[in-house]
């Protein structure tokens, strides 16, 4: 997605570990315009597949998920890494390695909304190794819920996560894919995965 990939190269930085900051537009301020047009490719890609849920974790996967949300006219549920009073028994729960963090975490949905009817989109904000989706995944097999699709703002297919979900033969789809971001540089892959010169 072009407009997404000049962002990435206007406002992005490249920190130590291959991480990548986009604090400006995705994972500390939203662009909201951004957004709603990252929901409305995400919706083109995925609409036809009868999808009646989007899942996504909290909380820098929330604000696209919404927006794809909206477009396919449907709930989105974000699991939550936390327990909490209004959140602590009948729930869905799968460990999850944060790449970013350093650190595992329990993430839960609650049981009441998710059913073996379901066909699921996974939306989430970066794609590194794959856990935050395997955690998804596991959850909706809990609930015996089809997963119908993966949508990735920000796929880093350098790393091992793109390969893993693609094993499980989902559909996966990355508005953006990044090759590589060696010395700080970033370079794309088109959808396809061959790349941009
Ligand atoms: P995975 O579970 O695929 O290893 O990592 C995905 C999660 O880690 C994302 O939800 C995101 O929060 C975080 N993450 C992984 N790589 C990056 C990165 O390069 N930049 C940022 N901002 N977050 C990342």
């Amino acid at each position: 997605m072009k407009l997404l990939e000049d962002y990435i190269l206007e406002k992005g930085t490249v920190l130590e570990g291959d991480v990548l900051k986009v604090d400006a537009f995705l994972n500390h301020q939203i662009d909201p315009k951004l957004m709603r047009e990252i929901g409305g490719e995400f919706a083109e890609h995925f609409k036809g597949l009868g999808i009646t849920k989007i899942v996504t974790i909290e909380s820098s996967g929330i604000a696209p998920a919404v927006f794809a949300g909206l477009y396919l006219d449907v709930p989105v549920i974000f699991a939550r890494k936390k327990k909490s009073v209004t959140l602590k028994d009948h729930l869905y729960t799968a460990e999850v390695y944060s790449y970013t963090k350093k650190e595992t975490s329990s993430i839960s949905i609650s049981e009441s909304f998710l059913t073996s009817e379901d066909k699921l989109l996974i939306i989430d904000d970066f794609l590194a190794n794959g856990q935050a989706a395997l955690g998804l995944i596991e959850i909706a097999k809990s609930a015996k819920a089809t997963v119908s699709g993966i949508g990735i703002v920000i796929e880093k297919s350098f790393q091992k996560g793109r390969q893993l979900l693609d094993e499980t033969g989902i559909q996966v789809v990355s508005l953006a894919r990044i090759a590589s971001l060696e010395n700080q540089r970033i370079h794309f892959l088109d959808e396809e995965g061959h790349h941009v010169k």
